[in-house]
């Protein structure tokens, strides 16, 4: 008998969703090309894994699995509140903060309300307004991969819903300056909620011009919330814990009304709690990273591609091979990237910066790739 196909039983939005991608894993490369030497870009992984007080904090509380996480991420809480100079109340926690990202959207977007974001952009801050009904009125980004604030005050006037957008910005890497991030709060007003994903804040923080959003913020009067990660800088992408920083409470509370009680589990409390006491692990990541990033952005710009300076720790950059040609010729020679898709921009890829021998393999891949 022929399985009945389902999809006319969905919902209209999710009938007409494209799927996430997720790129592909290091095991499917590894057996499709026969290649052993995997260098994993494609998903801003971290390539110096976690603090070694991670990997101590969870074995011993792997004894506890039988019992459900505290739901209210206590410990964690506590700790980061200090660490940041917030009230405890301020933070929420998500499954990665992925899962904060979707929960925000049910819990403020309807069907036939406007997310203003920028293209490109992370594809789950289209995707969940998207299956919600939510209408999407992308700003783009402009030439050098700076944002458009004029643009973005112009898609302001009708307050939207939500505004969310990441800054650093992926896949760009640029950021909001301290001058534009004061242009776009002074345009908010308190019927739209902003959403600022600062999913490469480590990174980016004391660079030169990265204001401190934080800190402007409390001095806002219109709802907000950051959205922060220990995927990224912290390397536990493995064990998802996210977190954001609401303007209030009752913000807080909203959120927390939505989320499903347990969702981040035993263990990522406990590795985060741990990731967090380790600073100069951090540190000499961040460190190297930011040094391999300007490394393999001069040779990128070597090899006369156009490359937008990043204070993430991935690169965007322009050929002249359509992205996802190049990505299959990559991949051939073991390398992962993440060939950009939205309309005006299937010649981009994004690279995530690896250490400095997956680097490498990756800049003898795109030499070998390009046209001579
Ligand atoms: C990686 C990323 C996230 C997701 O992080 P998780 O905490 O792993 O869910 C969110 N936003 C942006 C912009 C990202 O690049």
């Amino acid at each position: 008998m022929r399985p009945f196909d389902p999809t006319p039983l969905a919902r209209r939005e999710v009938r007409d969703l494209e799927s996430y991608n997720a790129g592909l894993s290091s095991e499917q490369v590894s057996k499709r090309f026969g290649v052993s030497k995997i260098a994993k870009l494609g998903s801003n992984e971290n390539p110096y894994g976690p603090s070694p007080q991670v990997a101590a904090a969870i074995s011993s509380a792997i004894i506890d699995s039988g019992l459900y996480p505290d739901a209210s991420c206590g410990l964690l809480r506590d700790a980061l509140a200090v660490r940041l100079g917030v009230a405890p109340e301020q933070l929420v926690f998500g499954n990665g903060s992925e899962d904060l990202i979707a929960i925000l959207c049910r819990v403020f977007l309807d069907h036939g309300d406007t997310l203003v974001t920028v293209t490109p952009a992370f594809g789950l801050h289209t995707l969940y307004p998207q299956s919600l009904g939510a209408h999407i009125r992308a700003v783009p980004m402009l030439e050098g991969g700076r944002f458009d604030i004029d643009g973005l005050l112009e898609a302001l006037i009708e307050p939207p819903r939500m505004l969310m957008f990441s800054s650093p910005s992926n896949p760009v890497g640029s950021a909001l300056s301290a001058s534009q991030l004061e242009r776009l709060l002074e345009a908010l007003t308190p019927a739209t909620l902003l959403v600022f994903d600062e999913a490469y804040y480590e990174y980016a923080q004391g660079s030169p011009g990265y204001p401190n959003v934080l800190a402007r913020l409390s001095q806002q009067q219109t709802p907000w919330i950051v959205l922060r990660t220990f995927s990224k800088a912290y390397s536990l992408a493995g064990l998802r814990v996210g977190y954001g920083i609401v303007s209030s409470p009752a913000l807080g509370d909203l959120i927390d009304r939505l989320r499903t009680p347990f969702n981040v589990n035993r263990i990522a409390q406990v590795a985060a709690f741990a990731a967090l006491q380790d600073e100069a692990h951090l540190k000499a990541g961040l460190e190297a990273t930011n040094r391999e990033r300007e490394r393999v952005a001069k040779a990128l710009n070597d090899m006369h591609l156009t490359v937008v300076p990043s204070l993430a720790n991935f690169l965007f950059f322009k050929t002249d091979n359509a992205s996802d040609s190049l990505h299959e010729a990559l991949l051939s020679h073991g390398v992962i990237v993440k060939p950009w898709r939205e309309p005006d921009y299937r010649h981009w890829v994004r690279v995530s910066i690896g250490n400095r021998e997956q680097n490498d393999q990756f800049l003898a891949a795109l030499a070998a790739s390009m046209p001579h």
